[in-house]
């Protein structure tokens, strides 16, 4: 690859991705644990049946119904009504990222996000030519509001990214803490903000999505493939005003959301209730491993996801393959001391804390 006259910027980087080790137990990758429920899964087959015997034509390019039905979901569980003007949907919300940057950013222009905190952001910026700026976190991993205006006034950043909950740290950001970003963002610029709220359906506490309401440069950035249990499927989808939803015409692909995906996707969201319920059982296990962890002594970040971290480590990467030794695969994001596990089924989560234990055993 280094004799191909590939971009200067993308010399010398690797490829995001976490490793895919057959390993017993792999609680890496912040995946829901639970397969689709049967009847779902016939379901699915059903809808996509019928779009099969539509696929010599393209599918709906403004994906209307799918559209209509996030609409539906998000004002039943958000807080907020909103409608398919407000919704607009991608293969994944790593693609809805893609193309707010490719709208918002770009080369000459600049993104901000606090870290640790999804490193796609930063990636994404950078395939779409937009700077990327590593913005401060408290020692503790919440944002340190104060420092977080000074570096959005400093740098005027055209994107703001806020993850909430964070991964990998997991815990959410405060409303005020997103208001005060926002308002030093359009003091500044004004500048779009993107709230990233991958697993808010885990969090104790509600969506931002409300705050969309009179602010046309804030949009919240959604995904089916953790709560809906739908990884596979590549299925994310913002909610914003309808200007945000306009202008982002203006990059994505023709067609780019296959029939098969927004057959797939509606069938899903006909399910949505069984869904949360598998979301629900999650966030108890989640607030168990926290309890149990803490139990041993080990350090805990407050989480509001379907992920934890735990430390702290002297060598977090050492202590990472020592779980691994124990057929348990966790994730080192290289956040220096720090390790995070993903909420698996009840028996995935007992075989990692065995192996936690026991390592804490060993060390005393
Ligand atoms: N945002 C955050 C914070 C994530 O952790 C992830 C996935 N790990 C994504 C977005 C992307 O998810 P997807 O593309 O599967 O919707």
């Amino acid at each position: 690859m280094d004799d191909l006259p590939v971009r200067d910027e993308l010399r010398g980087k690797s490829p995001y991705g976490a490793p895919q080790l057959d390993v017993p137990v792999r609680l890496n990758t912040n995946e829901n644990p639970y397969p689709l429920p049967e009847p779902l899964v016939e379901r699915i087959a059903e809808r996509v049946r019928e779009a099969a015997r539509d696929l010599n034509r393209y599918p709906d390019r403004d994906a209307v119904e799918l559209r209509t039905e996030l609409a539906r979901y998000l004002t039943r569980t958000g807080g907020h009504e909103v409608t398919r003007a407000h919704v607009w949907a991608a293969n994944g919300s790593n693609e809805v990222i893609q193309q707010l940057l490719q709208t918002f950013g770009g080369p000459g222009r600049t993104a901000i996000g606090f870290e640790p905190s999804y490193s796609m952001h930063g990636l994404i910026a950078r395939g779409t030519g937009t700077g990327w700026i590593s913005g401060p976190r408290h020692d503790d991993f919440t944002i340190d509001v104060d420092a977080a205006t000074k570096a959005i006034a400093e740098h005027r950043p055209d994107v703001v990214f806020i993850t909430t909950p964070n991964n990998p740290t997991g815990n959410a950001v405060p409303a005020e803490a997103v208001l005060a970003l926002y308002e030093a963002a359009q003091a500044a610029k004004p500048s779009l903000v993107v709230i990233d709220e991958a697993y808010v359906e885990f969090s104790h506490g509600d969506s931002l999505l409300p705050l969309i309401e009179g602010r046309p440069n804030l949009v919240v950035s959604r995904t089916m493939s953790k709560a809906f249990g739908a990884a596979g499927l590549r299925l994310g989808y913002l909610a914003a005003d309808p200007a945000v939803v306009d202008a982002v015409q203006l990059v994505r692909l023709p067609y780019h959301l296959s029939a098969v995906t927004q057959a797939t996707a509606l069938a899903a969201l006909e399910h949505t209730d069984t869904l949360l319920k598998y979301v629900e059982q999650l966030k108890a296990e989640r607030d168990r491993i926290v309890t149990e962890l803490r139990a041993m002594g080990y350090e805990v970040t407050d989480s509001d996801a379907n992920f934890v971290q735990f430390g702290r480590f002297a060598d977090a990467h050492e202590v990472w393959r020592q779980i691994l030794d124990r057929g348990v695969l966790v994730r080192d994001n290289g956040v220096p001391g720090w390790l995070r596990v993903s909420t698996g089924t009840p028996d995935e989560n007992d075989a990692f804390l065995d192996a936690v234990r026991t390592l804490k055993k060993e060390q005393s």
